[in-house]
């Protein structure tokens, strides 16, 4: 991908991404094993209320957080709108500082680049800031197999390498571990790590302190990702809270960043307003602890060379989609993972996909297509707590609705779903025939007699519908009978 080839109606898209986008099964079947770990829904039942009642507390704090909001909205959607241009202009600015740009339209072609990088310097090992975009390309994986080692350094990115886990969560992805799985992981894989290890959170941090700070001092080359990315100044810009990332970003003396296109925002100015967003909505504070920037090279300051790998992965594909293309605007602060009732108890695992809760329920589906991730516009109860919350209003619900309706039309066959809403379809637009169905309804309760509900599981082929849903037993009368009687009329 040598320029930037937009899919926007009427013009080619980059291929559909790949990498780690989707799991081994639908996400019912998976979330069903997940529910089964009790521990697990502990941890993230404390975990999530936690964060959630953080950042209620201050987001209240500003008066004019809905103005904020509006910006931000209005700003993605400026910035979607002329994102070519955005981007070439990033190109520019970008070598202008002495960095190189590379354009990546997949996952494999982003990794290639990266590992030709990597062994252009001679290094066999790199040290990374936590990146949601390298783990959707399955980066590691492919340094690993190219012979190069590779070490996480946030501490939560730590526990789930060191743990040979995945992510759980955007933000804190071993959400799912608790003080004592964490302690048990460091004991078994932290080479030399006090023996005495308990599960006191100062020692797990120190533990993890000095394990990283050798690989910190050794290493030659960094990977990072990239909250934004400034067009009009060549600006790259990370959020942090541990510091493990300044370290990555300053010490060694090559810096490799990968960057989703939809990352780029216009102006400087901009950041003003996404770094008020971004810290309340994620992790409940008020401003984040370690904010970098930087733009190419400085000679004699930080690492003296920079390439910034810009990656499509599908993501031209969901810009085609009008109502779809919201989902480019997520700043990944996870307030609407920390929302959801169905996250909640599920975790991120279920999901499949890198991208877990609301917005990977509509941002995976849409970089796969969305037959490859069929059921995650499921796995939502349309609640709407994640719109409430989401810092730049997406409105993820009319999203999954909009994927639910693609989902179906892609269908070839009459599944027992379309065949039941045809059928009531028919019904609701004949007066006649709809009273005279919801009068059959009614023979519901003669079979529920003496019994406080129907039989919970209908027969084949409706048994896929009561499989998560409790069939409720008919009302005595109809809306229109009970109106009748109240009201007269
Ligand atoms: S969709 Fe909104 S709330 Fe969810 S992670 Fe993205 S920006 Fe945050």
């Amino acid at each position: 991908m040598t320029a930037v080839d937009l899919g926007m109606p009427g013009l080619p898209t980059a291929p559909r991404g790949v990498g780690h986008l989707r799991g081994d099964e639908p996400f019912p079947d998976a979330a069903r094993t997940a529910l089964r770990n009790g521990q697990q829904r502990a941890n993230l039942g404390h975990a999530t209320t936690t964060i959630r009642n953080k950042r209620a507390r201050v987001v209240a704090e500003l008066p004019d957080w809905a103005q904020l909001r509006e910006a931000g909205r209005a700003l993605k959607a400026a910035t979607m709108a002329r994102l070519d241009d955005h981007l070439e202009e990033l190109e520019r600015q970008v070598t202008a500082h002495g960095g190189t740009v590379h354009w990546a339209r997949d996952a494999n072609e982003a990794n290639e680049i990266v590992t030709r990088l990597v062994q252009a310097t001679g290094a066999t090992e790199v040290v990374k800031v936590k990146s949601m975009a390298t783990q959707e390309i399955g980066l590691n994986e492919a340094l690993e197999a190219a012979g190069l080692d590779v070490f996480e350094t946030d501490l939560a990115e730590l526990i789930v390498q060191l743990g040979e886990d995945k992510p759980s969560h955007i933000l804190v992805p071993a959400i799912h571990k608790n003080r004592a799985e964490i302690r048990e992981i460091f004991a078994r894989t932290i080479p030399g790590v006090d023996p005495g290890l308990t599960d006191d959170p100062r020692q797990l941090a120190m533990a993890a302190r000095a394990h990283l700070r050798e690989r910190f001092l050794r290493a030659r080359v960094a990977v990072s990702g990239a909250n934004f990315g400034v067009a009009e100044t060549g600006t790259l810009c990370v959020v942090e809270s541990e510091g493990n990332g300044r370290m990555c970003l300053t010490l060694p003396d090559t810096l490799i960043t990968v960057m989703g296109i939809e990352k780029v925002v216009p102006t400087w100015r901009d950041l003003e307003v996404f770094l008020q967003l971004l810290p309340r909505s994620s992790t409940g504070e008020r401003m984040n602890p370690y904010t970098s920037t930087w733009a190419g090279v400085t000679p004699g300051d930080g690492p003296q060379e920079f390439h910034l790998v810009l990656l499509d992965n599908g993501r031209t594909a969901v810009l085609a989609d009008e109502v779809g293309r919201e989902a480019l605007h997520c700043i990944r602060c996870s307030a609407c993972l920390n929302v959801c009732p169905v996250y909640e108890r599920t975790g991120g695992h279920a999901y499949g996909s890198v991208y877990p809760g609301p917005i990977g329920a509509i941002l995976s589906p849409q970089l796969t297509g969305v037959e490859d991730n069929a059921s995650l516009p499921y796995a939502s109860s349309l609640c709407g707590a994640c719109y409430d919350v989401c810092p730049v209003a997406i409105d993820i619900p009319k999203i999954l609705v909009h994927l639910r309706g693609e989902h179906v039309e892609a269908q070839t066959r009459l599944t027992p779903e379309a065949a039941a809403f045809r059928a009531l379809s028919a019904a609701m637009s004949r007066p006649w025939l709809w009273h005279l169905t919801q009068r059959a309804s009614r023979l519901g309760r003669l079979l529920a007699r003496g019994k406080p509900t129907l039989p919970r599981v209908l027969p084949p082929p409706a048994s896929g519908w009561t499989r998560s849903r409790d069939l409720p037993t008919p009302p005595t009368s109809t809306f229109v009978e009970s109106w009748t009687r109240e009201h007269g009329r």
